[in-house]
């Protein structure tokens, strides 16, 4: 009973924590494209937990599916869409400041990581965390990675019992690059490639 009582105080205190530190919660819209025909139940799991990894970087998701939205787009992919992807890589975030910048995430290789560490895992929790990783690299404009965190490089044994327990999440040097990209400056939320610099034909393109 007293263990019961100790773990909801605690979890109080960090949800507190996580509030005191946005000043401002930006609001993202994604389109996530399901190619990979994720059943539902796994899906809408999955966009919860990446939603709840995003608000460790103040980021409020919101959740698109049809065309024509100005919205950054997310793609489930059966599997790696080409030759170059390196081994193990789970998906890939395209950056390309004369295109539309996108991230792509590969859903045979987060069913098999899934499968190896079930029991460290969901499946939902480890397709949220890549979910969450590769908007973290939209979001930030940046490929570069942390040495903690969800933007860890490879997500290993360690992560993985982290990301079960959800305590995978952005940092607080993420939180400080996000504040400062284009995204994290802009009162009106708006997707990466939608800058002030492309024009309105541009940032509607889906
Ligand atoms: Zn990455």
């Amino acid at each position: 009973m007293s263990s019961k009582i100790l773990l909801i105080f605690l979890f109080g205190l960090s949800l507190r924590a996580g509030a005191e530190e946005c000043s401002l919660v930006h609001t993202v819209p994604i389109r996530l494209v399901n190619e990979a025909a994720v059943p539902p139940r796994i899906l809408t799991a999955a966009q919860r937990e990446a939603a709840y990894i995003l608000k460790s970087l103040c980021v409020d998701l919101e959740w698109h599916s049809e065309l024509g939205t100005d919205a950054i787009e997310m793609r489930i992919t059966p599997a790696p869409i080409g030759p170059d992807i390196p081994q193990g890589a789970l998906g890939i975030t395209f950056l390309d400041p004369t295109s539309t910048n996108r991230g792509t995430v590969f859903f045979s290789r987060v069913r098999a990581l899934g499968r190896t560490y079930g029991r460290l895992v969901t499946l939902p929790g480890l397709l949220g965390c890549v979910l969450a990783h590769e908007i973290g690299h939209l979001l930030l404009g940046s490929r570069t990675h942390s040495r903690e965190g969800i933007m860890i490089p490879n997500f290993e044994r360690a992560e993985l019992l982290k990301a079960g327990q959800r305590g995978l999440l952005f940092t607080r040097e993420n939180r400080e690059m996000f504040l400062n990209s284009q995204v994290g400056r802009g009162s009106i939320p708006m997707p990466t490639y939608c800058s002030a610099q492309n024009n309105k034909e541009h940032c509607r393109k889906s």
